[in-house]
């Protein structure tokens, strides 16, 4: 049983000699228990957050962890009375060939999925994480405009659909010229903008002639910076996350723009929300599950995903995804269905 471990923590951004690979036994199940093996394990920016020692909304891995993730797995040996062999299961077994379970915490995925790793990405978290930011934070309305960085990400995609469908001028920011065609001619965004354009804040203005209602914040940095004086009076950002600061040891260089964030959300009467998906809304995943399963049937919500093959390239494809390195939803395929 292979399993990659945090070898130490990172300072700043995560390197290879962060992660050890280690090889033990293949455990047996227990009364009860069931055998897991991993076929598709999820790589998240927040994997970074649980590298690092600091308070944050869930306990930082310790040392020698197996590195956490969510995984599609298939049960291969059942002593659980509600479990049979061949079963598919959403699970959070780690970076890791084979994991014993007692069935806590396990979603079956049912016999015939067409795409078992979707229920990573566009039908699991990040999906659940884009709609209830939108809808319940961000509160798009027909005719508003709608931006979104990580456009091509899993949740930035699908924060973008979900805009197009309830009538909203959507403008993604994305990193290069690739990602951000995807997003016009395949997610059927507006438009998209490059991040990495030395005129990026003067392009993001033109494509946003009324300003921007809603913007859902994934990244932070200079796309926050170009974002703020294009806000509509009673704008709403909900903050999903800042993957451009993960890496960050100190605060940036430069004037200190906090008294200009509190001007704003003063004058503008702006609402910024931020939210941890199942903390907030664990609650309402039906409603997320049942929306997204009938549009994502019908077609009206497109997904991309890049997958790797082997654990043993899951470290390099993470330290890449801080980077954007990634394109679409990223998964590892550890074993084969
Ligand atoms: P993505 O697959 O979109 O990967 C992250 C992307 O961020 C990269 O591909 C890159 O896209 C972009 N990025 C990285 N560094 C920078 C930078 N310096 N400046 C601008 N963009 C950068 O990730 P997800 O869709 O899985 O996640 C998107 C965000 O949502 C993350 O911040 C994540 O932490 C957050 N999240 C929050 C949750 C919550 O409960 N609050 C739950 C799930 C996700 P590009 O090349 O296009 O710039």
């Amino acid at each position: 049983n292979r399993s990659i471990r945090l070898a130490s923590r990172p300072h700043g951004a995560p390197s290879a000699d962060n992660f050890r690979l280690e090889t033990g036994p293949i455990p047996s199940p227990g009364n009860g228990e069931i055998l897991l093996r991993t076929v598709y394990l999820s790589l998240d920016p927040y994997m970074r957050g649980r590298m690092s020692a600091g308070p944050s909304y869930a306990p930082p891995m310790e040392i020698d962890d197996v590195m956490v993730g969510g995984t599609v797995c298939r049960v291969v040996e059942s002593r659980h009375p509600d479990y049979k062999d061949g079963d598919w299961v959403l699970s959070g077994n780690g970076w890791q060939d084979f994991a014993l379970s007692d069935g806590t915490g396990l979603l079956k995925l049912g016999a015939e999925m067409e795409h078992p790793s979707h229920a990573l990405g566009v039908l699991g978290m990040p999906g659940f994480t884009a709609y209830m930011g939108l809808l319940d934070i961000g509160q798009p309305k027909a005719g508003e405009t709608l931006v979104v960085a990580a456009a091509t990400g899993p949740v930035g995609a699908t924060v973008g659909q979900i805009g197009k469908l309830k009538g909203c001028h959507v403008v993604g920011i994305a990193g290069g010229a690739e990602k951000c065609r995807h997003a016009v001619e395949t997610l059927g965004f507006d438009a998209c903008i490059d991040h990495r354009a030395e005129d990026f804040p003067a392009q993001l203005a033109k494509n946003c002639p009324d300003g921007i209602d809603v913007y859902f914040e994934n990244v932070g940095g200079k796309v926050f910076d170009a974002v703020l004086p294009l806000l509509n009076t009673s704008a709403r950002v909900p903050v999903c996350g800042v993957v451009a600061q993960y890496n960050s040891t100190d605060l940036p260089d430069g004037p200190d723009r906090l008294p200009l964030l509190l001007d704003t959300l003063l004058k503008k009467r702006m609402r910024m929300q931020g939210f941890i998906i199942f903390n907030d809304y664990g609650h309402r995943y039906d409603e997320f599950a049942r929306d997204m399963s009938a549009w994502y049937a019908e077609g009206k919500i497109k997904y991309r995903e890049q997958i790797v093959q082997g654990l043993e390239n899951a470290p390099e494809a993470f330290i890449g995804l801080l980077e954007g390195k990634n394109f679409g939803k990223l998964v590892v395929q550890v074993s084969e269905a």
